[in-house]
């Protein structure tokens, strides 16, 4: 078995107001965890938390960790950096109110913004998780940074990894996007991989939703989606850890690469 760490974006589905993701789809996806005695990050968007406050208790008691994933789910780029200051601070408050001690951020969408981590480190994070380390045209370009370093100020960045030779995001979107064509002999084997609970419902809203995103959730949803994450598990023998259980069990490879 390996050691992966597993996280969830939960937020409303598709940034459409719907909440079916975390109506329907959450407990069975709770079951088929604790089924694998899997553990995983939720980053969690903190006034979708303040609607759905037993779910969020339900999942601290069963033992995963709440990230949170800003209080708004505003894109950072397009705010003030008061407002920036404001996801950030009160996204954790609302959240460790109900019971989560929140260590670490996932900004909304993998767009981050200058100044970021000096705001994460004053409102008490000890790490980030907002890098997307893939080139995708007009949204990613940072290729480069997919491996957990740690910053000058002392807080541990932990970035998406890309899990193909191709530098595709590793995350449960592209798997089901690009399946059946995934093979081991393309695969690289990330440390951590993500995915939204949204993309295991069978429908997609039927408007709102942007066309690109909705050209990379429409293939392979709701039984083929589970499918798809039951056998990448399975298939790589991988054992989900939380992001803080990574961050203690990794403390020199952690210590030894500092960067600003
Ligand atoms: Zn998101």
């Amino acid at each position: 078995m390996r050691n992966v760490i597993l996280t969830i974006d939960l937020e409303r589905d598709w940034d459409t107001t719907n909440t079916d993701a975390i109506k329907k789809v959450l407990p069975r996806f709770l079951d088929l965890l604790d089924k694998n005695r899997s553990k995983a990050t939720f980053f969690v968007v903190s006034d979708l938390a303040t609607k759905f406050p037993k779910q969020i208790k339900q999942i601290v008691k069963r033992g995963h960790e709440i990230g949170s994933h800003s209080h708004t789910h505003r894109h950072l780029n397009n705010i003030r950096f008061d407002e920036l200051e404001q996801e950030v601070k009160k996204s954790k408050q609302v959240l460790d109110r109900l019971g989560c001690n929140v260590q670490g951020f996932r900004a909304p969408a993998g767009i981050r913004v200058a100044g970021l981590s000096d705001v994460l480190k004053r409102y008490k994070y000890t790490y980030n998780s907002s890098t997307i380390a893939s080139w995708f045209p007009g949204r990613y370009n940072e290729l480069a940074n997919d491996k957990p370093v740690v910053r000058h100020n002392g807080l541990v960045e932990l970035p998406i990894p890309n899990f193909t030779m191709f530098r595709i995001p590793a995350g449960l979107s592209y798997a089901r996007l690009f399946h059946p064509f995934f093979t081991p002999s393309l695969s690289k084997q990330p440390y951590m991989v993500y995915m939204h609970l949204h993309e295991f419902l069978d429908r997609l809203p039927s408007n709102k939703i942007r066309p690109d995103v909705w050209l990379a959730s429409y293939r392979n949803r709701g039984e083929r989606a589970w499918k798809i994450f039951e056998n990448m598990t399975k298939k790589h023998e991988l054992n989900f850890i939380t992001c803080n259980d990574y961050i203690k069990l990794n403390p020199n490879s952690l210590s030894q690469k500092r960067t600003n």
